[in-house]
């Protein structure tokens, strides 16, 4: 007889767990134990569940990398004990969150699922019921006794992602996320149907690490035709900064004026770490296919390839927590470490 999966469930807050306020008809986070009463259905699963609330719930705006970390250590107590993690966090930053953590968690060999909602459980036409409870199924899913999932996902409106591959892409629609440059590893309609050429895993039986060194001193710098070279300049000239997402037009361009390279090769020499992400919703960074990024290669620019600039920064504040030698950082950058880039 196969055995019965444990989930530990995580609730940090976000719609999935709001109320109205009727005095100021705002929505606020409210006692997660309430949760399982709304959703009684979470009783009939065929797995045991135990429920983790932060303490005070949060907007997902005001998630950070000390709530990152928080996360990590929840499931660094509970690892051995669980088969499998389901995170509740607001769908506003979790592509950061979840990417993030995916970082974070090195040789992960069991699934932690986020996911949210775009209504609060307790509306009528809430989505919440079926993110919450097929996140909690694909948690559970195991193939020969070992877990289908070995990796941090996201999972939103039938679709199952690789969390550092997604991106929030409507604050309305019930499939508010996008995966634009991996497709979605599984699917849940009449069955739960897993990609499995898609998902990672692992021949080596290492053991789990968890790195929560992360390093806040970054900036994205997103270019506009008539950005001026002051704001340019003093971004680059913040103290303590140490790395930058420069959002570049296309397949890596930006403007070849020579003040506007000498700027970026300045902060280079300081030690500054500068990724060139595309702007454009899909698609890869090639520094040199064209004139307008030969300079920014020549100079040293790390390329992002087709990483998501949400996975950008957690791999950046990664990165830079991990005391690399600088002559490493950018090969190691452009290496895919958890399947966030394509290689
Ligand atoms: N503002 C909410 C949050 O991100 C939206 C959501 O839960 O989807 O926390």
């Amino acid at each position: 007889m196969s055995k019965i999966s444990n989930i530990l469930l995580i609730y940090t807050g976000g719609t999935i767990g709001m109320v109205k306020d009727y005095e100021t008809n705002a929505l606020r986070a409210f006692d997660f134990s309430n949760l399982r009463d709304r959703i009684p259905e979470l009783n009939h699963l065929d797995c045991k569940i135990n429920t983790i609330s932060f303490e005070e719930p949060i907007d997902s705006s005001n998630m950070n990398p000390k709530y990152w970390v928080k996360i990590t250590e929840i499931i660094e107590e509970n690892y051995n004990d669980a088969d499998g993690f389901v995170i509740l966090t607001g769908s506003d930053t979790m592509a950061y969150t979840s990417s993030a953590i995916s970082f974070m968690l090195e040789n992960l060999s069991k699934p932690v699922i986020f996911t949210g909602s775009q209504l609060p459980i307790g509306d009528l036409r809430t989505d919440a019921k079926e993110n919450l409870i097929t996140a909690i199924q694909i948690a559970s899913a195991r193939k020969n006794g070992k877990p289908r999932i070995n990796e941090v996902c996201l999972y939103f409106e039938y679709k199952l992602y690789r969390a550092n591959r997604t991106t929030k892409v409507n604050s309305e629609h019930f499939e508010a996320f996008a995966s634009p440059n991996f497709p979605h590893i599984a699917e849940s309609g009449v069955h739960l149907k897993f990609e499995e050429h898609l998902l990672i895993t692992h021949k080596s039986r290492k053991k789990l690490t968890i790195r929560k060194n992360i390093n806040d001193n970054i900036v994205i710098l997103k270019l506009f035709p008539g950005m001026s070279l002051i704001s340019i300049e003093s971004i680059l000239n913040i103290d303590k900064l140490q790395g930058v997402i420069l959002e570049t037009y296309g397949s890596g361009n930006a403007t070849t004026s020579k003040k506007f390279i000498a700027l970026l090769k300045n902060a280079i020499n300081k030690g500054i770490q500068i990724i060139n992400v595309t702007q454009c919703n899909s698609g890869s960074v090639i520094l040199g296919q064209y004139e307008t990024s030969t300079e920014l290669k020549n100079i040293g620019l790390i390329s992002g390839k087709d990483i998501t600039t949400e996975a950008a920064v957690a791999k950046l504040m990664y990165l830079l927590g991990q005391n690399i030698p600088k002559m490493n950082f950018k090969k190691i950058f452009e290496t895919s470490l958890r399947g966030e880039i394509t290689e």
